[in-house]
């Protein structure tokens, strides 16, 4: 039996392993929640003028300023540049409109009163030079990177796309990824269940876990404990596919038939078993066309933690995505350890009165319960030891 290998070394063989899946132009709307892989640049000054920020008049500032103004006209939002002549008059002006020349002072409308064609200041007001308007290239300056490559369109990076005239955008290509249940007990969400059969829920649990995070193109499948049916199924998803995450049937039992079935299918095997609890048996590989394999081991706890611990991060990063830097967090309690594995313990985390962020566990009594899961935001990596790690210890986290 292959020897266990480490969560450090796990890691780095599969980050040694990822190809590059490409990028390709999408139309803006097809861009959210895309990874970008093309910096952008501002593509022109924001504001593009001095910009009125309050509906009102827009007026000429001098110490003595008069308290009542002729209107000389208007500037309204969208209009082109006008110019106040008259200094002593003023031009009513609305949010987002250029700055009219020779006004270097806008006048909020709660701050006067109409009196036939004039504007009134009210009682005792005292504008300041340059007030309520917002200076050409405050915001930033034609040229500025306003995005950076890596980052994930999010709603404010949506927003920098638009402003800038981003219409077709450079993103990575997402992988196509299937997901194989395996299992005689298994049962899809809508199938009547049979004695000893239960619902597959891991698929629908990983396919969670990557969608809405840039990795969209996820299909699923279930095949029998059959080593033919387990092959046949495994040959044609890497035909199709660049990813093929399998769940249950890669540990030690007699109808555990996915890598015997993968060898077969000339999937080189990279490594087989981590020394991690739970997750032991995880199995990842290479087929001949360069897909990607992670079989993971079906407990519902450790598919769900192998596929967001590696498989999501190893795919995203993959596709250029900036990582995050590690969450940290404190443990609220003592939580056992295992001597030789490393452990991963679903937290529910919340902050203190002093705002650390403090991670209480979630029981889970084997890796097989799950409907503790809901409780908790994720799961703590905890290093080997003797017996506790104990309340108060750092640990990172890693959010479901
Ligand atoms: P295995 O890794 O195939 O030995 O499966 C370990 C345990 O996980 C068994 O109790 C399975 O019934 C359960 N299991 C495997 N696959 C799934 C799945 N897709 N959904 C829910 N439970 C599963
Ligand atoms: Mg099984």
């Amino acid at each position: 039996m292959a020897e266990l290998i480490s969560v450090a070394d796990a890691e780095a063989l599969i980050a040694a392993h990822m190809p590059s899946f490409g990028v390709e132009q999408v139309s803006l709307d097809a861009a959210i929640g895309r990874v970008l892989r093309k910096p952008i640049l501002a593509e022109r000054d924001h504001p593009p003028f001095d910009r009125v920020m309050m509906d009102g008049i827009g007026v000429r500032w001098s110490d003595s300023l008069p308290t009542s103004f002729p209107i000389a006209g208007s500037q309204m939002a969208g209009m082109g540049r006008m110019t106040l002549s008259d200094s002593g008059a003023c031009l009513e002006v609305t949010t987002g409109a250029i700055a009219p020349d020779g006004c270097d002072c806008i006048i909020p409308i709660e701050q006067t009163r109409r009196d036939g064609d004039r504007y009134v200041l009210a009682e005792g007001y005292q504008p300041t030079k340059g007030q309520f308007i917002h200076g050409q290239a405050s915001d930033c300056r034609a040229g500025t990177e306003v995005l950076a490559s890596g980052v994930r369109l999010a709603a404010p990076e949506m927003a920098q796309l638009a402003a800038n005239g981003v219409a077709r955008v450079e993103v990575a290509v997402s992988p196509s990824i299937a997901i194989l249940a395996t299992g005689d007990e298994l049962v899809s969400v809508d199938e009547l269940l049979g004695e000893g059969q239960i619902r597959r829920s891991n698929d629908i649990a990983i396919a969670a876990a990557l969608r809405g995070h840039g990795l969209d193109r996820v299909a699923l499948h279930h095949v029998s404990d059959d080593l033919s049916a387990t092959t046949d199924a495994l040959g044609a998803l890497l035909a199709a596919h660049d990813v093929v995450i399998v769940s249950g049937g890669v540990s030690m039992g007699q109808r555990d038939y996915v890598p015997e079935a993968l060898a077969a299918l000339g999937v080189k095997r990279i490594f087989h078993r981590i020394a991690q609890r739970p997750g032991k048996p995880m199995w990842f590989g290479v087929g001949p066309d360069g897909q990607l394999v992670f079989a993971l081991p079906g407990n519902p706890v450790s598919s769900l933690v192998c596929a967001i611990r590696y498989v999501r991060p190893a795919l995203l990063a993959a596709m250029g995505l900036k990582a995050e830097p590690l969450e940290y967090v404190c443990l609220y309690d003592d939580v056992q350890t295992n001597p030789t594995l490393i452990c991963f313990v679903p937290v529910h985390v919340r902050q203190d009165e002093t705002g650390r962020s403090v991670a209480r566990s979630v029981v889970s009594p084997t890796s097989g319960d799950f409907s503790s899961l809901v409780r908790a935001h994720g799961f703590v990596q905890l290093s080997p030891g003797e017996s506790r790690a104990l309340a108060g210890a750092v640990a990172p986290l890693y959010r479901w």
